[in-house]
């Protein structure tokens, strides 16, 4: 069955999964040239069987409100692929989860799993829970409902969660406290624990710093640097202020972050004292419209951060955030650089039509694979019962963003006829991140 055979029976089955149908078709479109030249993935199926998951578990769970009352909501946990090691990926608590979300995610990190070069393969998982509103006492009740039902499928070495949208710490810790409590067991079946506990450091700073290092080096290759540059951040949640704070450091300027009420504007650019202000407004679920009064700067409600002039944008909220009339405005506004902080953030056209203008464009399965990266090395460091340095895992993270870089520029200057420079990042990820899991389904044979 040949890749476009392959899209035709998922778009018939998953008809009803429109974020799943356009995953798998940015990666089906991009990696025909590889396929092409390994008769043996085509053979095998390799593409059939990969956008197939090993299997989706799907589970009720009920909790108690504040009031008393009995509320029951869905969760999932999608294992996708675990030819390069246990399943890894995060768990999404927000009320648009559903199957078709969470299986373009678990798609999508099967690939990113691969680019980091760690063994980890794919998964993802979640409920459509809605955190906002809720008591800390609700979340706590939930978080621990959640994991009395996951815990039958997860295991440190079978299938390793972790956090994602309204999934932070905090609820990392009560899920982990209920896996020690159900099965008298400390491993690291779960990454992003609190530092002290089990977690690394640097997990927390981790998707949104290894965006910023992803990015210098598609700066670096066209002979520039970040120092100056205009950037529009799109969220405010932790990949979005971690991303905004590595930028200040290196001298670039933030002008947005935003959240699903608006968006803020701060012509003078973000710097520490503002960013540790919006975390903390953040953590204590306040308005960010709040930071006009203590810092000035405009509050556009309803608005997205597309409408200004800058260099570089990093969407960092959620998928499907940037569509082709924003695009359009990004290519007018003169953006050049566009690094997916968050996981597809930029729609199928979108994603045409800045490729089509020639602004260099880096795919989040590349970009923020920063945070599952430090994940497994948070598996690696409870392995072996030791924590790493700062430093360690700093240095690890750059490296890691290099080679992804790297590689992928590489498969783009091998397999992709481009012009003037230009570095085809999405292909090239695909490409690296497809062959890696191709390679080790081959070598299984067919089990797998
Ligand atoms: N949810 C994050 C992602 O999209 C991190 C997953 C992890 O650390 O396992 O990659």
């Amino acid at each position: 069955m040949s890749i476009s055979q392959a899209i035709e029976k998922v778009e018939a089955r998953y008809a009803h999964q429109p974020e799943f149908i356009q995953a798998v078709k940015e990666v089906a479109l991009t990696i025909a040239p590889l396929y092409d030249a390994h008769p043996e993935y085509e053979t095998l199926k390799v593409f059939e069987r990969l956008v197939e998951p090993d299997r989706v578990i799907c589970f009720r769970i009920n909790w108690e409100n504040d009031k008393g009352e009995i509320e029951v909501n869905r969760g999932w946990r999608v294992q996708f692929c675990n030819a390069l090691g246990p399943y890894k990926g995060g768990l999404r608590f927000h009320p648009t989860v559903n199957q078709s979300v969470l299986k373009f995610l678990g798609f999508e990190q099967i690939f990113k799993n691969a680019l980091t070069g760690l063994p980890i393969g794919g998964g993802k998982g979640g409920s459509d829970f809605d955190p906002k509103g809720k008591s800390e006492t609700e979340i706590r009740r939930f978080c621990y409902a959640f994991m009395r039902e996951l815990h039958h499928y997860v295991n440190k070495d079978i299938d390793v969660p972790a956090g994602d949208i309204g999934v932070g710490s905090r609820e990392v810790s009560y899920m982990y406290a209920m896996y020690k409590n159900l099965t008298r067991e400390s491993t690291g079946v779960i990454t992003g624990k609190g530092v002290g506990f089990g977690g690394s450091l640097m997990r927390t700073e981790a998707t949104g710093y290894g965006a910023v290092y992803f990015l210098e080096s598609m700066l670096a290759a066209q002979n520039e640097d970040i120092k100056g540059k205009k950037v529009l951040v799109s969220g405010a949640g932790n990949v979005s202020l971690h991303a905004a704070e590595k930028v200040c450091m290196l001298d670039g300027i933030v002008l947005t972050v935003s959240d699903s009420k608006g968006t803020l504007y701060d012509e003078k650019g973000l710097n520490q004292e503002k960013i540790d202000w919006l975390k903390k407004q953040k953590e204590q679920s306040k308005p960010l419209a709040e930071y006009v009064d203590v810092f000035g700067g405009e509050w556009l409600a309803g608005k997205k951060p597309w409408q200004f002039k800058a260099d570089i944008i990093i969407p960092s909220a959620t998928q499907n955030e940037v569509d082709e009339e924003d695009a359009k405005q990004l290519v007018e506004n003169g953006i050049r650089y566009v690094v997916e902080g968050a996981n597809m953030p930029l729609t199928a056209d979108a994603i045409d039509y800045i490729r089509l203008h020639h602004v260099h464009y880096a795919p989040g399965k590349a970009a923020n694979a920063g945070g599952v990266a430090v994940s497994a090395l948070e598996m690696s460091q409870n392995s072996v019962r030791q924590y790493k340095t700062h430093e360690q895992i700093d240095s690890r993270l750059k490296i890691i963003m290099k080679n992804i870089h790297d590689s992928a520029a590489e498969a783009s200057e091998e397999y992709c006829q481009t012009k003037d420079g230009y570095i085809d990042y999405m292909s090239g990820a695909n490409m690296v991140g497809f062959k890696r899991v191709a390679d080790a389904l081959v070598a299984y044979g067919i089990l797998n």
